[in-house]
């Protein structure tokens, strides 16, 4: 199962691609996680692109696709995986079937999260993290005791990107330069809409529903 999650920041790709995984049983990609991972470490890759994520801004497409193709040679996604937050232009897109297509392989389908704005940003502006990467919303998935993670206790925090004034230019971006995709795996018959409102669980049966129906 080689699938991509899209959708704007905050519809609940990473959420989604959570539950996947778990009933899939194929690894979850997220590039902004190996990026804030990177960060975090204050490795060479995480100084470069630090900037890059506290402004909102892409970084650059050679550098995304360099980090995928490295996480995606690796054993673990020889059966598949889902990417979530990758690709995000149409060069990478372009350079990701390219990958994929020396070793005779492609991506099977391109999950589009379909979610109105005003969800959004509410959305954004109710997330909350775990340093262990588990992800909570205030009021659409909150922890048992607010602010505290339900697994390690450890106090939740606010994304650096996910301050109001960031979002905006997330959203721009989102729209010139990640939206276009929407068309390209539509002409490629890999792209399937999914509602993404309504709870996360329930977003999740009917995915898999889906898939099934897909015969995938
Ligand atoms: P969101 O959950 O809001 O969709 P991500 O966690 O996927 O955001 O990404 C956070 C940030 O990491 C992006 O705003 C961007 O700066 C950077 N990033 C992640 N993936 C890519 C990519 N494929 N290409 C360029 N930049 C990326
Ligand atoms: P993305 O990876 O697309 O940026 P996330 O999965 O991180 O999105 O979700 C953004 C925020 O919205 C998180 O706080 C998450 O807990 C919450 N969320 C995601 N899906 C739903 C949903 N279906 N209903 C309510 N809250 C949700």
């Amino acid at each position: 199962m080689r699938m991509i999650l899209l959708g704007p920041p905050g519809a609940g790709k990473g959420s989604q691609a959570q539950n996947l995984s778990v009933a899939l049983c194929v690894p979850h990609v997220s590039t902004g996680d190996i990026f804030r991972a990177n960060i975090k470490e204050g490795t060479a890759l995480g100084i470069r692109v630090k900037g890059i994520l506290t402004a909102g801004e892409l970084v650059p497409d050679d550098l995304a696709v360099r980090i995928v193709a490295d996480r995606l040679s690796k054993a673990d996604c020889a059966n598949g995986f889902i990417l979530d937050g990758f690709p995000r232009t149409i060069p990478q897109a372009e350079q990701l079937d390219a990958m994929l297509a020396r070793d005779g392989k492609a991506i099977d389908v391109v999950l589009n999260l379909v979610c109105p704005d005003e969800v959004i940003i509410s959305r954004i502006s109710g997330r909350r993290l775990c340093c262990c990467g588990r992800t909570y919303h205030l009021t659409g998935n909150p922890p048992k005791v607010a602010g505290i993670c339900d697994f390690d206790g450890k106090t939740l925090y606010v994304r650096e990107d996910d301050k109001e004034e960031t979002v905006r230019t997330r959203l721009e971006t989102y729209h010139r330069q990640t939206e276009p995709l929407i068309a390209y795996y539509a002409q490629k018959d890999a792209l399937c809409d999914v509602d993404g409102e309504g709870a996360i669980a329930d977003i999740t049966v009917s995915i898999l529903g889906t898939l099934e129906k897909m015969g995938l």
